[in-house]
């Protein structure tokens, strides 16, 4: 058995991707064999059956061809990669075995099915030619999107976090960076070479070189990558990738940066803990009601413009659609018709379309003029430039119309998708299949009539064709010419030469329409993947649509007002709000705040109580900033933005409880890319720094690196911080503003009042906090008595957390820190009232055995 020339046929097909689980298809079904057999039970849960008993046993596990897709959808779920190798000749003409061949390979970063993608998010593919300045390609197959640059090897990881691809391709036998979202494939290292890309490259796109792209060098690293990339598709796809038409260099600079630690402690794509949508800035300002649209929003979001005209230009555009509410209104529920057209158009141009397809995309291009007609005489640039690029794509729309019914079938090769009147040919062929089916009805009443059977019925099966049943009760009144072919329970089966006459005319007229209709759909097809750049161009444009008007929707809805957005590197915000903790809480619950930073004070120091809405309020200014530069109104009554040219967040390790490494070697890596990286226009935001450690030292940390900020780089800092300690800093640093949060006692509660004022906080209210908690009644009761007594002997100070460092001027001017007084012992104070001139030797011994004792350890 292992050795017969269908097994040879598994072992080559298995030899040529021996790191994928090889899907073999027998008739029916996809079968797997040996270790693959074994995968698929525990991964698939397939049965393990064995091919052949005994020593020659091959474990096998099966299913039928039809559940394909949600079966790659878990293999490649479960981390896998899976080579389809199909039967590529029609068994009923082959001679011998079927030849058969891996026609794809699927991995995480390769997928096209509709229904193994998520509609609203990306699925990127990408690549790095690793270095001192890196390559980085990435590529979305399932809409043709490539998109290439340079970047300095410190920032990769931030690029990736960016793009959150699912699939990474990196050089043999380098360390690969880890990551949640993506699953490394290591390829040869000379696949990322000049030469290689420059091949490749040049066998895809046609062309001399890269240089038409925008690339100076074709040797860059990000030539090198992109080469490597493609060449990974063309390897694993093996079909045409037409789709792919350029390669559009990426400029870092025109971008926000925003790091990788940014990115999750803002929670800007992902939630922090879960690392899902749900629950962050996209998900919350999300209002687009087209796929395409959604994913572009989550672009837009992930890189806002560092540019004041083109914020401006998106701004203006908002505005427009906001003003005009009929309009937006009416564009959306346009769009809300508007199908996925970038992946529709991927599965043309990799021969994956079905006739359905073909109709929803006519069914998109029909909406087209009515779209266009509404964007004429629009005042925003940006609205304008939209409605001349909107290609109707009449041509293909009419051939499309003229060609399809309404509902189209999935299947392109069983027909009935063809208009009538469309193809006279067809025409033909269906009335002819018709007219033999209207024949063999007259002909059964016919043969009724004659024989006297009532119960005789013209019946079809694939093996015999047309027939004639008879039940037994009636074998005695069967015509002698009539043939027997086939007994089945209760009846026989006959023929006659009439009926196999007509039989052959239905069939035939049948099957060469089907045919037909496969040339027909073909030819459909090919004329689309002619008009591929230009559909693809106004898919695009219904894109930025969509997204626009969702802004404008999301402006209208949440009460967002239109950012002034300049060059300086100042912010003010008029009763800022945080998006999405204000959407979560009922209406109206959400304490407004001002921010003022810029200028001579760009750096607030915000203390308070725990829970009472620092990190809120050191987030929603980050938030505010990021929406602005993308383009959208932001939740305030009146905002000036100055653009920033990167924004970094970063929360303190404690609440952060999620990574597992030493948090606070994390915490002070993240911290250190701050310093060396931000400048003066940069936005910073740092949530209890420095609490990944013990108090002294963390509040050294965050001392000095509050100075840094401030001495070096004077960019916009939002320190929230609960070491009361640093409050001491205005007084040195003529750049610090102190913050506090508004706290009002009542009776013996405490409220939160969420409110920033000027001036540091007093009082950390602790124990209140525990009693919101659930700590219980007699922990929190004793708790108050222990602080009442510390504050009794040692001042209010020390008990509400806030002990004094001593600050002392040098002769230089510059300040020393001493943190913290040793805390006195009791004895010290004894000490010091211990009135020697009234005490006799014999009572002066008493009491120094009595602090000897006091001293003693218990
Ligand atoms: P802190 O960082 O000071 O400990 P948080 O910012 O985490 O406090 O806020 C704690 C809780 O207080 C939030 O989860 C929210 O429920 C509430 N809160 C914070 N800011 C506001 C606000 N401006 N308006 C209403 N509720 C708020
Ligand atoms: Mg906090």
């Amino acid at each position: 058995m292992s050795d017969t020339p269908m097994m040879r046929q598994y072992r080559e097909a298995k030899a040529a991707c021996p790191d994928a689980v090889l899907l073999f298809r027998m008739g029916d079904f996809y079968e797997l064999f040996h270790e693959d057999a074994r995968t698929a039970a525990r991964v698939l849960h397939l049965t393990l059956t064995s091919r052949e008993k005994g020593e020659n046993a091959i474990p096998m596990a099966g299913f039928p061809y039809h559940q394909l897709e949600s079966y790659l959808a878990k293999l490649i779920h479960a981390g896998l990669r899976a080579a389809i190798c199909e039967q590529v000749e029609d068994p009923k003409q082959a001679k011998g075995l079927v030849r058969r061949e891996v026609t794809r390979v699927v991995t995480a970063g390769t997928l096209v099915e509709d229904a193994l993608l998520d509609p609203t998010e990306s699925n990127y593919l990408a690549a790095v030619a690793p270095g001192d300045t890196a390559g980085l390609a990435w590529i979305e197959l399932s809409t043709g999107r490539f998109q290439a640059c340079d970047v300095p090897a410190a920032r990769l990881a931030d690029e990736l976090a960016r793009i959150a691809p699912s699939e990474l391709l990196w050089p043999e036998g380098q360390e690969a960076p880890r990551g949640d979202r993506w699953r490394v494939t290591l390829r040869p290292a000379w696949s990322f070479g000049a030469s290689a890309a420059a091949e490749t490259i040049s066998r895809h796109f046609q062309t001399a070189g890269v240089e038409g792209f925008g690339f100076d060098d074709a040797a860059s690293p990000a030539v090198r990558a992109a080469g490597a990339a493609l060449a990974y598709l063309a390897e694993t796809q093996r079909t045409s990738l037409e789709h792919i038409e350029r390669i559009e260099p990426y400029a870092a600079s025109d971008v926000l940066q925003i790091d990788a630690a940014t990115r999750r402690s803002l929670e800007i794509t992902r939630t922090m803990r879960e690392g899902r949508r749900d629950g962050s800035l996209l998900a919350m300002i999300d209002r687009t009601v087209t796929a395409m649209g959604s994913r572009l929003l989550a672009e837009w979001l992930s890189q806002p413009l560092t540019d004041v005209l083109q914020i401006r230009a998106r701004l203006d555009a908002v505005a427009e659609l906001l003003d005009s509410e009929g309009l937006t209104a009416d564009l959306r529920e346009r769009l809300s018709g508007v199908y996925d057209l970038e992946r529709l158009l991927a599965r043309v141009s990799t021969g994956r379309a079905t006739p359905r397809d073909l109709s929803f995309l006519a069914r998109t291009l029909r909406l087209l003029p009515a779209l266009k007609a509404r964007l004429t005489s629009r005042s925003s640039g940006l609205l304008q430039r939209l409605e001349r690029e909107l290609d109707l794509c009449e041509e293909v729309r009419a051939k499309l119309d003229g060609a399809l019914v309404d509902d189209c079938p999935l299947l392109s090769r069983e027909g009935g998708f063809i208009r009538p009147e469309f193809s006279p040919e067809l025409d033909n062929l269906r009335d002819l299949a018709a007219g033999g089916k209207q024949w063999i009805a007259r002909y059964q009443a016919q043969e009724v009539e004659r024989t006297g059977i009532s119960s005789l019925k013209v019946g079809f099966n694939k093996v015999f064709g047309y027939y004639l049943e008879i039940s037994h009760l009636h074998s005695a009144k069967v015509p002698p010419e009539y043939i027997r072919k086939q007994t089945v329970k209760n009846a026989e089966r006959y023929v006659t030469p009439e009926l196999k006459e007509y039989e052959e005319k239905v069939l035939a007229a049948d099957e060469r329409g089907k045919e037909l209709e496969y040339e027909l759909f073909t030819q459909l097809r090919d004329a689309v993947a002619g008009e591929l750049r230009r559909i693809q161009g106004s898919a695009r444009v219904l894109a930025q649509l969509d997204v626009l008007a969702s802004l404008a929707e999301l402006a209208r809805r949440q009460g967002y007002c239109r950012p002034e957005i300049v060059a300086d590197p100042v912010l003010e915000i008029h009763d800022g709000r945080h998006p999405v903790l204000e959407a979560i809480l009922p209406a109206g619950a959400f304490v407004p705040n001002d921010t003022q930073s810029g200028g001579e004070q760009p750096l607030l120091l915000i203390t308070g109580p725990n829970m009472a809405g620092k990190s809120t309020y050191i987030r929603q200014v980050a938030l505010i900033s990021l929406l602005g530069q993308m383009g959208s109104f932001v939740p305030a009554r009146a905002a000036k933005l100055g653009v920033a040219d990167r924004i970094f967040a970063r929360v303190g390790a404690s609440d952060e409880l999620s990574r597992g490494q030493s948090t606070f070697m994390v915490e002070m890596t993240e911290a250190a890319r701050i310093l060396n990286t931000a400048t003066s226009q940069s936005l910073v935001i740092l949530d209890e720094i420095g609490r990944g450690t013990s108090t002294y030292d963390g509040v050294s940390l965050a001392w000095a690196i509050v100075e840094h900020l401030h001495d070096r780089i004077g960019c916009r800092t939002f320190f929230a911080t609960h070491y009361h300690e640093l409050t001491e800093l205005d007084q040195s640093l003529s750049g610090v503003v102190n913050l506090n949060v508004a706290v009002r006692e009542w009776e013996d509660q405490v409220v939160f009042l969420h409110k920033i004022v000027p001036g540091a906080a007093d009082r950390s209210y602790g124990i209140h906090v525990a009693r919101l908690a659930g700590v219980p009644r007699a922990v929190y009761r004793r708790a108050e008595n222990i602080l009442k007594k510390l504050e009794a002997e040692h001042g209010s100070q020390a008990a509400s957390g806030r002990r004094k460092p001593k600050l002392r001027a040098t002769v230089d001017g510059a300040l020393q820190l001493t943190l913290f007084e040793p805390a006195e012992h009791p004895v010290a104070d004894k000490l010091r009232q211990v009135d020697l001139d009234g005490t006799t030797p014999l009572e002066a011994l008493r009491i120094l055995k009595e602090f000897q004792e006091e001293l003693a350890p218990k």
